[in-house]
């Protein structure tokens, strides 16, 4: 089992001053529940991981399931059978047949569409899954030397985030060696954004030992603003670390950073989204031995995926 971060002392009542992460803010209840103190405290956090890094979940979860996992096998193509499922896998050269008694698509909406499209009586699934625009991302990862964070950024706080309205780049930062203290160990190059970081190359004005930094992850890109996102990485830290002192008043150069690009990666939720989804789950219920999840439907948090 792996082990969860213990809350940390008085987590609840900073909990209960920030923002959740997902951009709802706690509720009046929620805040007087926990200032209240007792057992809902405890119960409470707002923010929980796991201390070896939620990457480590799914690898976890794989271990405990005894199941067979493939990675790197794209499925090409869903089809009914007699007696439940055919996927196709693998290059169009070389392609491998795998039968299925049962099929979860956990896939962004548009590869779960263009599956759905050859499934007899899942066309209007699939073209609504297609509807589900995505936007595209960049994690910006500052490094900044402890020292540099003035108060009271430096007693506490997990973070931020920036309405479109007010016109900036990033749209949300999260104070990474704050918010996660188990982090604030180690160096530079680990734990700051470990979801998807393994290909992160880092760059930038050198490294400061360990325990010196403070990690700071700076998200970049709303549904249209590919434009932004073309510019070079360097471009993007000078803005995102001059938006950062503009909001918070650190001074100066990162001592480090690094740019991590995620591709299509958000789906947004347009008007019409809850009819969309509903329609969509009708459709996949009518098939036996069918089902669908993942962000595109209910909610983007991990939690809900
Ligand atoms: C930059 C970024 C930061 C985020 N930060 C947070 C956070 O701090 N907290 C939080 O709660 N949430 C966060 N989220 C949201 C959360 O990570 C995602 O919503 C969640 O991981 C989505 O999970 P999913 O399983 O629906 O989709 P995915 O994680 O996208 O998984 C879909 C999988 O399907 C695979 N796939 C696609 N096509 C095929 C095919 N044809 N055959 C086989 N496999 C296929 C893909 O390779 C992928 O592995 C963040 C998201 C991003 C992009």
């Amino acid at each position: 089992m792996l082990p969860a971060l213990p809350p940390e002392k008085g987590e609840a009542e900073a909990a209960a001053r920030e923002t959740r992460e997902d951009g709802r803010a706690p509720q009046e209840g929620e805040v007087r529940t926990r200032a209240d103190g007792g057992a809902a405290r405890k119960a409470a956090a707002v923010f929980t991981s796991l201390a070896s890094g939620l990457g480590t979940l799914p690898a976890a979860v794989a271990d405990a399931s005894g199941a067979v996992v493939r990675t790197g096998s794209a499925v090409r193509e869903l089809a009914r059978t007699a007696t439940g499922w055919r996927l196709t896998v693998g290059s169009a050269a070389v392609p491998e047949s795998v039968a299925a008694d049962a099929v979860i698509l956990a896939l962004p909406a548009r590869p779960a569409g263009r599956l759905l499209a050859g499934v007899p009586g899942a066309g209007g699934a699939a073209a609504a899954l297609g509807e589900i625009p995505y936007a595209s991302m960049a994690i910006i990862t500052l490094a900044y030397p402890r020292s540099v964070f003035p108060e009271p950024l430096a007693r506490g706080g997990s973070g931020y985030l920036v309405p479109a309205v007010d016109g900036h780049a990033v749209k949300a930062v999260t104070l990474s060696t704050r918010k996660w203290p188990h982090l604030a160990g180690g160096t530079a190059g680990r734990g700051p954004d470990s979801a998807g970081s393994a290909d992160a190359r880092p760059s930038g004005a050198g490294r400061a030992g360990a325990g010196q930094l403070d990690i700071v992850r700076c998200s970049a890109g709303r549904l249209g603003e590919e434009e932004l996102l073309q510019r070079e990485d360097a471009e993007l830290a000078k803005l995102a670390a001059a938006e950062l002192g503009e909001a918070t008043g650190v001074r100066g150069e990162p001592a480090d950073w690094r740019v991590t690009r995620w591709g299509g990666a958000l789906p947004q939720y347009l008007v019409g989204h809850l009819d969309r989804v509903a329609s969509i789950r009708v459709a996949v219920a009518a098939q036996p031995g069918l089902a669908i999840c993942g962000a595109a439907f209910d909610g983007s948090a991990s939690p809900r995926a």
